[in-house]
């Protein structure tokens, strides 16, 4: 049922593009004949054109009929395309532009779904997702360094460097090609603050992404798994088909087996197909061997590790808060 909705909003919103592809098109047609008459004299050329092709397949000599009548309605083409030229408007300006060109916006090739409906059910499920988790983004401008200017000069530049490296992951995003990023830190060291910027560019480039703390994420795979309603398997389909996988918190989620063998799941199956995730964990590497044992993490320990440093963000805002409050009494 989930991903019957999932997929009947995908495809509604393919075919209100393809809607408005025409529309824009018929709107561009009527401002075009009435500004230069010639071209609707033209127009109508080619669909009388076009009503012939009919006739030339029924006559003695169909082939040569059927080659005569594509040369004028080439010719009629050309000509229309040379006059919108000639009038300071794009050649193609009167074809429908299609957002996929591949399907022309019907979601369909060849009987198949396209891969612009294939993207469109990954963006639907992870908006779906992070409904659920009230995303709220944050972004790389909104980030500031200076709350880490008070570290020693190494660690400041550690910070720096994190931010840069987070920025051009984000960038340069490729959901075939992107690796693994583990941030590991105390509490209020901007992970989230930088794994919720990644999300906001790359949710931009059109990727899915789903992003939520594995407590809440466990959770509810488990509510599904234990009810009869069963929604699991869609879920866990959509932490495995989505661009980007966000984990937040990994670490603070209840240790019980069924945890344990879905984060196995979750990690082998994006691993081994080469999908990228962000994970973010309070812990150190040996906490979290102690928890979850060297084979589940081994090959997220291979991933691009990031060692967050520093005072508590939220803290040192909210003391900035009240030295000015002070400060304005
Ligand atoms: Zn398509």
């Amino acid at each position: 049922m989930y991903r019957e909705k999932i997929y009947d909003e995908a495809i509604r919103r393919i075919k209100e593009r393809r809607l408005s592809a025409q529309t824009q098109q018929e709107q561009r047609t009527d401002l075009i004949h009435a500004q230069i008459p010639e071209t609707a004299e033209l127009d109508r050329q080619l669909r009388s054109a076009c009503m012939s092709v009919m006739r030339a397949a029924r006559s003695s000599d169909p082939q040569a009929a059927i080659r005569q009548v594509e040369q004028q309605c080439n010719e009629a083409d050309a000509m229309l395309r040379q006059i919108l030229t000639a009038h300071g408007y794009p050649a193609d300006y009167l074809d429908t532009h299609y957002t996929c060109t591949l399907c022309d916006d019907t979601g369909f090739t060849g009987g198949k779904p396209c891969e612009c409906l294939k993207r469109e059910i990954g963006r639907v499920g992870a908006e779906q997702m992070n409904a659920r988790s009230q995303l709220s983004l944050c972004t790389f401008d909104s980030f500031s360094l200076r709350y880490y200017s008070n570290l020693p000069a190494e660690q400041y530049r550690m910070m720096e460097r994190i931010y840069q490296q987070c920025r051009k992951y984000a960038e340069e995003f490729d959901p075939a090609r992107s690796g693994n990023i583990l941030m590991i830190g105390n509490t209020g060291l901007g992970k989230t603050h930088l794994s919720l910027s990644i999300a906001d560019v790359v949710l931009q480039k059109g990727f899915s992404v789903i992003y939520d703390s594995a407590g809440s994420l466990l959770h509810q795979l488990e509510q599904e798994h234990f009810s009869k309603r069963s929604n699991e398997e869609d879920t866990l389909a959509m932490l495995l088909d989505c661009d980007l996988l966000i984990l937040d918190d990994f670490g603070t989620e209840f240790d019980t087996n069924f945890s344990r063998s879905m984060i196995y799941t979750l990690f082998n199956s994006r691993i081994n197909a080469g999908k990228p995730m962000i994970v973010n964990t309070n812990l150190d590497k040996n906490s979290l061997q102690g928890q979850y044992g060297s084979r589940i993490l081994s090959r997220l320990f291979s991933a691009c590790i990031m060692q967050f440093y520093g005072r508590d963000i939220r803290m040192q805002k909210s003391l900035l808060q009240n030295q000015n409050q002070e400060a304005s009494l």
